[in-house]
């Protein structure tokens, strides 16, 4: 049996009074939103903080609604709430089918999109139970000071995980974040760093609050697609989300691709205007773009499923995500 080691639960009424919180106890301290990550980790020893600061309750990151030009979806959202809503849907079919695919449904109905977010790397080496580890001598993330994935780096490269973080990004959304010094907003596509340790630009008493995706043109497409090994419950051996503006003509005019659950940042693929701007998404287009993916990415051992079986499904679900998209 997994104990919980003891810890104070806090239950604040207020943002403002949940960053004071977090900002009276440094290193000390945990936010919760639905749980749903953070308890498998306390579980597993991997977190310790003797304060643990629940965010579900607070009316102020509740919410989806359109707003200046903009869809806002409160941080405290479940992933079910978000699948489901009808501006999700009609708008960004791809933040609905990604928000759709975590995990399952009790999980979905827990787990929150700030959550998500925030979520932390995974590793096989590393989201294991405190024996497990100890049985390994630890690893560079926690504990130890090896990594056994690179085996010679001193740096973490454990996998970013969450589904829904890759769509923001094609979608140019941006995250609002409060603490007691205030409030500042990051762009999604910059929120993520490659440090699986830390792979986030969130500092340690920064509240997420909401999420904002500027409203598409008639013309956006979205698409995203998602590899694991079950259809339901696991977490992605692979992600890949688009976005993309087509003309008149259907030709496009500009394409956004991020893949993710390679290593802890989510990677945006480059250089695919040179291929596919003012071209129409035929078969001929859709091969260069997934020959670029392919070059592009390069999957590590940091899943137990084979890297170059991982690689090869690049292009084959690039190829899905261009036939979605349109
Ligand atoms: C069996 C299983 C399968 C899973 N499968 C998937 C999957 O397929 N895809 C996927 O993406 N995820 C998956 N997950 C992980 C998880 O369920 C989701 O990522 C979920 O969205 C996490 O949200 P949460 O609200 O439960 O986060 P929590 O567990 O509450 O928090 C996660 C982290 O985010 C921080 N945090 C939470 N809210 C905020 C906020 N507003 N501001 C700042 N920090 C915050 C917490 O401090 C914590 O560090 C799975 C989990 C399990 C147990
Ligand atoms: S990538 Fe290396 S350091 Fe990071 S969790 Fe895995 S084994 Fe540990």
């Amino acid at each position: 049996m997994l104990r919980l080691h003891e810890y104070a639960y806090h239950r604040p009424d207020s943002v403002a009074e949940a960053a004071r919180l977090l900002a009276a106890h440094p290193g000390r301290a945990r936010l919760i939103a639905g749980g749903t990550d953070l308890m498998p980790n306390m579980k597993h020893g991997l977190f310790t903080p003797e304060h643990v600061i629940a965010l579900k309750q607070l009316s102020e990151l509740h919410g989806i609604e359109e707003r200046d030009g903009e869809l806002v979806i409160g941080a405290a959202e479940s992933l079910a709430a978000v699948s489901r809503h009808p501006a999700v849907r009609g708008r960004f079919s791809s933040l609905a089918r990604a928000a759709g695919s975590v995990a399952g449904p009790q999980l979905r109905n827990m787990g929150t999109i700030g959550g998500n977010l925030c979520l932390d790397t995974r590793c096989t080496y590393y989201n294991q139970t405190y024996f497990w580890r100890n049985a390994l001598g630890y690893c560079l993330k926690k504990d130890g000071d090896v990594c056994h994935v690179t085996k010679v780096g001193k740096k973490c490269v454990a996998a970013h995980s969450a589904d829904t973080a890759p769509v923001l990004m094609t979608l140019g959304a941006v995250a609002d974040l409060v603490s007691v010094g205030g409030r500042r907003t990051v762009a999604v596509a910059d929120f993520f760093v490659a440090d699986g340790i830390e792979n986030t630009v969130r500092g340690w008493n920064e509240i997420v609050t909401c999420v904002r995706i500027p409203l598409p043109s008639a013309r956006t497409r979205t698409a995203f697609q998602k590899v694991r090994q079950r259809g339901a419950v696991d977490f992605p051996l692979l992600n890949i989300a688009v976005a993309a503006e087509l003309g008149e003509g259907q030709e496009i005019e500009s394409m956004r691709m991020v893949v993710s659950a390679l290593g802890a940042r989510p990677r945006v693929i480059a250089g695919l205007d040179r291929v596919a701007a003012g071209r129409r998404l035929d078969a001929a287009v859709a091969e260069a773009i997934a020959e670029r993916a392919f070059e592009q990415c390069h999957p590590l051992t940091n899943i137990i499923v084979d890297p170059e079986w991982r690689r090869a499904m690049v292009p084959v679900y690039v190829r899905r995500a261009l036939a979605e998209l349109v």
